[in-house]
């Protein structure tokens, strides 16, 4: 059997006007903001009128660790939103734009996939309504305006040594990962060395996720530390009066964008952070929106369980003061072979014993999410390969462990293939039976905040960091900082910090390499193991292949 590419069923799609969408969830025209005819951005006052209305309920879209087999949790997220709209309910989808590095990188676009996407998905995955740039370009202002602070004489006595502000990008370029800026002479400023991050990494991405409001956006902005003077004292955007134009950059990207899905069902697609350096889901403003206006809202979290609706959990259900009703714990048989050691070239096969080898990964996930306090559903995303013995493995393990399985085939028939699980998760999710907590109370001590992720959720045996580390996470806790939540920054194919180690690993540790203050997005970051905040392009990237045909449509997006 052969299928029909991506963006070929995209094409194909029957678009409404967009002002149809907003309609469907009662949005007057005069507060869309139309980009186009297919996409818009609802108006900041519009939100601002929402306060008091109640919320609808919240479906967390989550998964095993990744493997390259691939796990669908946008096609998922997508498919499921068009499920629940298809049994008559009032659903909306909540997702992340799309980064242009990884794009022209390697193939794989953020809309979903199959008879399960958004639309525009060209769109979508390139300029879109302009974000990322704004982001980019707010970003780059308070870079500028630290360089030129310290040329006109350096008032706030910045030491050029500990300038902690990079630049960025977006785009996937391994040449500017490390640079020295200022070279040619006197009227350029002080050579300095720094480097570039995509800008899926940057703190402002991480911040407009989070900010609640254009308000809560302006302090936060201020709050952003961007160099320390000698006597290590931090230096604030605030300190060089950066904060309110880069409020002015990012007004317009505050505003959440809808676009449709192939079903013409709403979906909000905003903003991007990355799941290991921040914390890996759309924005808190278009969750929180998406909730006073539909009765389900469906949402994703970036990689893992592990690390993704981890940080989703600590992170932004806290701040947001949201909680999901009921967790989609999204798994395929292919990677519950790959966990259970099957090599990636050997996926066609039957192997009943690998699957059930490789459901200790997903046994482990269905457990921690668990322990959040809220209901789990196992969604087993079919591809076309696997065979009714390897479906019926993974539905025996998951009822071994007290919870549910059911078969999607929304990649390949739409909502029609998903109304099974569209119908459990709203019984479930009206039946109000979630307790959700987070894992960590707010005045736990950060040393402990991190040993309790990776004993809990990872596992692991003891966590390793030098006195420099623990000092430095106790000098936090002095300066007022004490009460941040951790982002962990950790590879997302294992539990544990080897990402070769599969399965459900016992007995390991978790070495912290480094800590990072994010004092405007409100967290800190535990980095364990090599990350990467500029990844590179591949031998071969897809931007070879992307081009345009004689009609003038795009090829190549995936
Ligand atoms: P994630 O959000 O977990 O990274 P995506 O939903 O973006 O994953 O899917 C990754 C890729 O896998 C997409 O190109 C999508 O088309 C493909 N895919 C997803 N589900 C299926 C499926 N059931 N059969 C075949 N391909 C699929
Ligand atoms: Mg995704």
């Amino acid at each position: 059997m052969t299928f029909k590419t991506d963006i070929q069923i995209a094409r194909e799609a029957n678009k409404k006007p967009i002002q149809e969408i907003g309609e469907k969830l009662g949005i007057p025209t005069d507060h869309l903001l139309p980009f186009g005819h297919d996409k818009a951005k609802v108006s900041a006052d519009f939100i601002k009128g929402l306060k008091g209305k109640t919320d609808g309920k919240l479906i967390l879209v989550t998964a095993i660790n990744p493997t390259p087999a691939g796990e669908g949790k946008t096609t998922t997220t997508v498919g499921l939103g068009d499920g629940l709209n298809r049994i008559g309910k009032k659903a909306a989808i909540c997702i992340r734009e799309a980064s242009l590095g990884p794009c022209f990188g390697m193939k794989g676009g953020a809309a979903g996939g199959g008879y399960a996407q958004v639309i525009p998905m060209e769109d979508m995955n390139l300029h879109f309504t302009g974000d990322f740039h704004a982001i980019t370009s707010a970003h780059n202002l308070l870079a500028a305006m630290i360089d030129n602070h310290i040329y006109w004489g350096n008032e706030l006595e910045i030491d050029e040594r500990r300038v902690v502000w990079r630049r960025v990008l977006d785009m996937n370029d391994r040449a500017l990962r490390d640079t020295v800026t200022s070279l040619g002479g006197i009227a350029n400023g002080f050579p300095r060395q720094t480097g570039f991050d995509i800008t899926v990494a940057s703190e402002v991405m991480a911040i407009l996720c989070l900010a609640t409001d254009l308000k809560d956006l302006e302090k936060r902005l201020g709050d952003i530390i961007v160099a320390y003077r000698r006597d290590r004292t931090p230096v604030y955007a605030r300190d060089l009066k950066a904060d309110g134009a880069m409020t002015v950059l990012l007004q317009q990207a505050m505003q959440p964008n809808i676009v449709q899905t192939l079903e013409n069902n709403p979906a909000f697609v905003h903003g991007g952070p990355f799941a290991n350096i921040a914390h890996g889901c759309n924005s808190v403003i278009a969750t929180t929106t998406a909730l006073k206006l539909a009765d389900y809202v469906v949402t994703e979290a970036g990689f893992g369980a592990d690390l993704g609706a981890e940080k989703f959990m600590n992170i932004k259900c806290r701040k947001a003061g949201i909680a999901p009703d009921c967790v989609v714990l999204v798994a395929t048989v292919r990677a519950m072979k790959m966990n259970g050691g099957v090599a990636k070239g050997d996926l066609g096969a039957e192997n009943v014993e690998a699957v059930q080898h490789g459901c200790a990964n997903l046994g482990r996930h269905i457990g921690n999410m668990k322990s959040f306090g809220v209901p789990v559903v196992v969604a087993i995303n079919h591809f076309t390969s696997d065979t009714d013995a390897e479906i019926q493995a993974v539905k025996h393990y998951v009822a071994s462990q007290g919870s549910e399985a059911i078969l999607c085939k929304h990649w390949e028939k739409g909502s029609a293939g998903i109304t099974e699980l569209a119908t459990r998760v709203a019984e479930i999710a009206d039946a109000g039976i979630s307790q959700f907590a987070p894992l960590y109370p707010d005045d736990l001590p950060l040393f402990e905040k991190i040993e309790r992720i990776a004993k809990s959720i990872y596992r692991a045996d003891e966590v390793l960091a030098d006195k420099k580390i623990r000092d430095q996470l106790r000098t936090w806790e002095d300066a007022g900082f004490g009460h941040l939540p951790i982002c962990m920054a950790k590879t997302q194919y294992s539990f544990s910090t080897d990402p070769d180690l599969r399965g459900a690993p016992v007995g390991h540790s978790v070495p912290v390499r480094e800590v990072r203050l994010a004092a405007g997005a409100g967290f800190i970051v535990a980095i364990c193991g090599e990350i990467m905040t500029m990844p590179g392009l591949p031998r071969v990237p897809s931007a070879e292949t992307i081009k345009l045909n004689p009609q003038g449509e795009i090829e190549g997006l995936f």
